[in-house]
């Protein structure tokens, strides 16, 4: 019996579609597809994928409202949010496409004591990429690894969330709007069974955004066939305040990026460390940029609401354990609460330490919890004091400063006075350290990720000057001594040593 995936709209319940769920043999099959598909699109040149691919930014800057409107329905966010989902994936798409063909031109490397060679390193990709996706961002975190692998030459088969599933049916929709490209694209519905099942049909790649938990199976799987994997997992991104920051900037845009999509973003304000000559006037100013943040749902373009539903129902659970633990430890709420259905206030909470949940596991909710620290010292210790390693955000007025605490804080991805910005830049490779996994989405790294190294030697047959061809002959061996000390050697006195022993020898 065939399973199918139901449209919820997590923000009033109604059902809008549904879609039928992959099997084990339809997903083996778009693999197999996807491998034959495979010569077809990885000999065309990069210009003319890239040419390609500027039908699908037409397609996706045309669909604007279509893709607006199903982000809408399927995760309960603002039609603007929706569209700044878009909006990365179109900047992503455009800077790769003028990027391309530079990064994965054929470079000529030095070829070293082969004088007589010329050595080349080029990047081919790897074959069918499979990308496995979650729901928080369902387009954003789907589509830029999508068309990064296209254009370095791989066909693709997507997994989407089964949380988000009818933005999965829109991604595929708009592919088929470029049928030069469709070709070369699929995408097979379902949960973690299907996901396994694509991880099994032995892709040539893998790449995956979501939990720590599940990025581990995935690895685990994945080794079986020698499948190289990235992994973009959870974070517990910390946000520092120091003593001569912009209180006014840090909780305007700090409480931005703790309720932006209502918290659900794997690189957030997740926990707050404020000095503590800083902390009551802090506290303060973000308790009252949380209440301006309205909470509700609206399918308008424009909508008065800051903050949706939480998309996974399940995510409640979470949310919840983690307040009920941080408040049978002493915290307190100063603002914010459960509304209706799957809707929250945006909450601060105060009195939070390091035995909490609330600040230590990822809590991917509308909470932001501060918690005062003695200096700067204590705010580094406490923000590497956490298993994962992906964001922070640091809020100086001194960038000498914040440089330096940037330097010590163990992430990936730190921004300076801001928080969540760097995602959006398409040049700044993104990713973790720690459990936060490994492997980048964007910039140079995201895309030459889906490719790997081919090295090529040539020239005619060895020349006999070449040095390394004397090497290669039998009787050579104090030569050779010679050459490592002359060429190689550390100071003068070693490299005369050497040259000298050698020509002693030889008398
Ligand atoms: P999840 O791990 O539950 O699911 C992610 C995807 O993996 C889904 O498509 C799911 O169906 C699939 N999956 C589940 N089990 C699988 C298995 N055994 N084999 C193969 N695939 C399987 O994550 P989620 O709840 O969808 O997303 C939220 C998580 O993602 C959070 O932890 C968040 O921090 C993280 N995230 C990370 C980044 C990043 O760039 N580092 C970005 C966004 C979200």
């Amino acid at each position: 019996m065939t399973e199918t995936l139901i449209f919820t709209n997590p923000a009033t319940g109604d059902v809008f579609g549904e879609v039928e769920m992959s099997t084990p043999e339809t997903v083996q099959k778009a693999v197999d597809d996807m491998r034959k598909a495979f010569p077809d699109w990885s000999k065309k040149s990069v210009s003319e994928r890239s040419r390609i691919l500027r039908k699908f930014q037409q397609v996706l800057i045309e669909e604007r409202d279509e893709i607006s409107r199903v982000l809408n329905q399927d995760c309960g966010k603002s039609r603007q949010d929706g569209l700044i989902e878009l909006f990365v994936a179109v900047d992503m798409l455009a800077q790769y496409r003028w990027n391309a063909a530079k990064w994965l031109k054929r470079k000529r490397v030095s070829s070293g004591l082969y004088l007589f060679k010329r050595c080349y390193v080029e990047h081919r990709s790897h074959g069918v990429v499979a990308i496995v996706s979650p729901w928080n961002y369902p387009l954003t975190l789907s589509l830029p690894p999508m068309l990064a692998a296209l254009l370095a030459g791989n066909t693709v088969v997507l997994k989407p969330s089964e949380v988000t599933p009818a933005t999965g049916v829109l991604v595929e929709k708009l592919f088929t709007k470029v049928p030069e490209l469709a070709k070369f694209v699929r995408v097979v519905h379902g949960d973690g069974k299907v996901g396994a099942a694509l991880v099994n049909a032995r892709p040539d790649y893998i790449f995956m955004t979501g939990s720590t938990a599940t990025g581990k199976k995935i690895m685990k799987a994945a080794a079986e066939n020698l499948t190289p994997v990235a992994l973009e997992l959870g974070g517990k991104d910390a946000m520092i305040v120091l003593d001569d920051a912009d209180l006014h900037a840090a909780a305007r845009w700090g409480a931005w990026g703790a309720f932006f999509n209502t918290g659900q973003t794997c690189m957030s304000v997740e926990r707050v460390y404020v000095v503590e000559s800083k902390y009551d006037e802090f506290v303060k100013l973000a308790v009252q940029q949380a209440n301006e943040f309205k909470s509700g749902y609206s399918t308008e373009l424009d909508s008065p609401y800051f903050m949706g539903p939480v998309t996974d129902p399940r995510q409640v659970n979470v949310i919840e354990g983690h307040l009920e633990d941080a408040l049978a430890k002493g915290a307190r709420v100063l603002t914010g609460k459960k509304e209706q259905g799957l809707f929250y206030s945006p909450m601060v909470v105060v009195d939070v330490d390091h035995s909490m949940k609330l600040m230590r596991d990822e809590t991917f909710g509308p909470i932001m919890p501060i918690m005062k620290v003695r200096d700067e010292e204590e705010a580094i210790q406490l923000a590497n004091d956490s298993a994962y390693g992906l964001g922070a955000s640091i809020w100086s007025s001194d960038a000498k400063r914040a440089w330096q605490v940037a330097g010590r804080v163990e992430a990936a991805s730190v921004i300076i006075n801001d928080s969540i910005a760097q995602f959006g830049v398409p040049m700044l490779p993104f990713g973790g350290t720690k459990d936060s996994g490994f492997g980048r989405t964007h910039g140079e790294d995201g895309l030459m990720q889906f490719t790997r190294p081919y090295s090529y030697a040539t020239g005619g047959a060895p020349v006999k000057w070449d040095i390394a061809t004397i090497l290669r002959e039998n009787g050579h061996y104090n030569l050779a001594t010679a050459i490592m000390g002359v060429v190689y050697g550390t100071t003068l006195r070693q490299k005369w040593e050497t040259l000298s022993q050698f020509l002693q020898k030889k008398n």
